[in-house]
């Protein structure tokens, strides 16, 4: 008999030995820590940058809010939309979401979608054609790369964050297409680093047919002054013809958006597969999203106070002698090699901080990290005891 999936097992058998196995853990949450195999840990790996996911005063105000309206569940906006939008799965809950979130960006419009990927698998494909070149940073998050793909668009890298290549290539290949998509993150999210996007605008807006993607997944809540991402803070929200963020990150929540003009939100309607097909997100999800949303403006204490460890951070990683140094809240510590990094997240999981390896695929060769997230629930004394930890753990080899 001949054993069908021995390709599949040789294929994990092969990730095994080049450290690159994975496996889904066992966890259970208490708040900022996370327990597993008994041990409790403070969380170091969440992308809940503002500590909302956690705050049980406001899920109970959440709660509060629609049990007021009536003493029973049918006064809460449903647990499935059962459909499509397209179908019969549109609420008045995504309605009321989608015209805030245009209010707030002061955009002509919004689209929701059901996760960061479904909405960077499905613009792109939607948008790009035979007659569009894409060009996409070096480092942009798996989903955008998977969007491109299936695309069929023709598409080129230009070296991360480095706007002299991306002017180089748009000049290159002037006259070959019609249009052109710049696709980037406005916050890299193994790098941390930050994107200077009104660099991006002066770029783009020299030519007449290009257009500007930016992914705010990391950075939506957590930067701008009234926490609408790094656009915000950098004054340009109106100039991204593109602009994506989602909610399971800062937010809490689940589920994306696009802010954009009213043609590209008809056309995606009209065209986007993930949109048409898929079932929309429960009413009662983007009920929670939309009460986040309003909120938010209100979470200003949370961001200064993250800025303020993000800059504690930096300084005690610089003093470890990492190079590489993140002006944001993540903030990567680069070690190179696959197996000690392993053993160096190990290490410092068996002292109370789950900490995760960062590998290839995940990240380019050679720059295996550790990926330490800061969230504004972590208070000074234990930044502080981890820091001592790390530098133990860094000099005890
Ligand atoms: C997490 C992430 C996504 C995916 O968003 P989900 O809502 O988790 O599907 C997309 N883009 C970037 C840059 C991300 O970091």
């Amino acid at each position: 008999m001949v054993n069908k999936f021995a390709n599949f097992t040789e294929h994990l058998t092969n990730l095994k030995q080049i450290g690159q196995f994975r496996t889904l853990p066992q966890l259970i949450h208490h708040g900022k820590y996370i327990e597993k195999d008994r041990r409790l840990m403070l969380n170091m790996s969440s992308n809940d940058y503002l500590g909302l996911a956690s705050d049980l005063d406001l899920q109970q105000e959440f709660w509060q809010k629609y049990s007021e309206k009536a003493p029973h569940f049918s006064a809460f906006p449903p647990f499935t939309s059962s459909s499509s939008r397209l179908l019969t799965g549109s609420f008045p809950e995504y309605e009321q979401l989608e015209h805030l979130l245009a209010q707030r960006f002061q955009r002509e419009n919004a689209l929701l979608f059901n996760s960061g990927y479904h909405a960077n698998i499905g613009i792109l494909p939607a948008l790009a054609d035979k007659q569009t070149l894409i060009l996409a940073d070096k480092l942009v998050h798996a989903s955008m790369i998977d969007g491109i793909r299936l695309s069929g668009a023709d598409f080129v890298r230009y070296r991360h964050n480095d706007h002299e290549h991306l002017l180089s290539l748009l000049k290159k290949h002037q006259g070959k297409y019609q249009r052109f998509i710049i696709v980037t993150e406005s916050l890299f999210s193994m790098d941390g680093d930050i994107v200077d996007l009104k660099a991006l605008v002066t770029l783009k807006q020299q030519f007449d047919n290009v257009f500007l993607y930016v992914d705010e997944a990391h950075a939506i809540g957590a930067y701008g002054e009234t926490g609408l991402g790094i656009a915000e803070q950098q004054q340009c929200l109106d100039d991204i013809d593109f602009l994506v963020g989602t909610f399971g990150k800062a937010l809490a929540s689940m589920g994306a958006y696009l802010v954009c003009d009213q043609v590209i939100k008809d056309y995606l309607v009209n065209t986007m597969r993930p949109l048409i097909f898929s079932t929309a997100l429960p009413p009662l999800n983007i009920a929670w999203t939309t009460f986040l949303f309003e909120k938010l403006p209100t979470f200003q204490a949370r961001r200064q106070y993250l800025a303020q460890i993000t800059d504690y951070m930096r300084e005690q990683l610089a003093m470890c002698g990492q190079a590489h140094l993140s002006q944001s809240c993540i903030q990567p510590y680069i070690i190179g090699d696959n197996q000690k990094t392993v053993e160096l997240a190990l290490n410092l999981q068996q002292q109370g901080y789950y900490c995760l390896p960062i590998r290839p695929p995940t990240v380019p060769q050679h720059t295996a990290r550790i990926r330490l997230s800061l969230t504004a629930d972590m208070n000074m004394q234990e930044l502080a005891a981890f820091v001592d930890c790390l530098r133990n753990s860094i000099f005890d080899k």
